[in-house]
């Protein structure tokens, strides 16, 4: 027999994983190189195909040929990524968020770690 959904889990999970993509972006660097764009490019073409909620991975794929990542920039990406969540918002009837406020709302708790974007493009161990 196949198993019921369950919204609380799917709420959960949705939550969590938006912390951590805001809280991602909020870290990506100012100025990245072309290897730190393109990694969080592909990351996000991975991430849609790999979230676990089908329903809501199918909506993010759809949603990423409208709005391609931004990649350019902490700034470009992480209003990107607002406006993003603002259409899932949208379209299950939530309260827009207001993009100004993301840098008052998420923080890493990491303080200002130097090798923050080193660290995420490093193939060393
Ligand atoms: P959430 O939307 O989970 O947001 C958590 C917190 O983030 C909010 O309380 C607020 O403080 C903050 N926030 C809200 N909007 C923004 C924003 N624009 N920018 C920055 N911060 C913001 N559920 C479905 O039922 N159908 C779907 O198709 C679907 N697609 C999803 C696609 C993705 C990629 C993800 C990660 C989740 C998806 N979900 C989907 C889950 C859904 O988006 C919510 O996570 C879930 O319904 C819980 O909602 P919530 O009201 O707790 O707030």
């Amino acid at each position: 027999m196949p198993k019921m959904g369950n919204a609380t889990a799917k709420a959960a999970l949705g939550r969590s994983t938006w912390h951590f993509l805001h809280t991602m972006t909020l870290r990506f660097p100012d100025q990245p190189t072309k290897l730190e764009s393109e990694t969080l490019r592909t990351f996000f073409l991975n991430f849609a195909q790999l979230y676990p909620c089908g329903e809501c991975a199918h909506h993010f794929q759809q949603l990423l040929k409208e709005l391609p990542p931004q990649v350019g920039s902490r700034k470009s990406a992480s209003l990107w990524l607002c406006a993003l969540h603002n259409e899932v918002n949208k379209s299950l009837g939530k309260d827009e968020f207001p993009c100004d406020q993301l840098d008052s709302t998420y923080d890493c708790g990491c303080g200002d770690d130097p090798n923050a974007a080193k660290n995420a493009t490093s193939t060393a161990p």
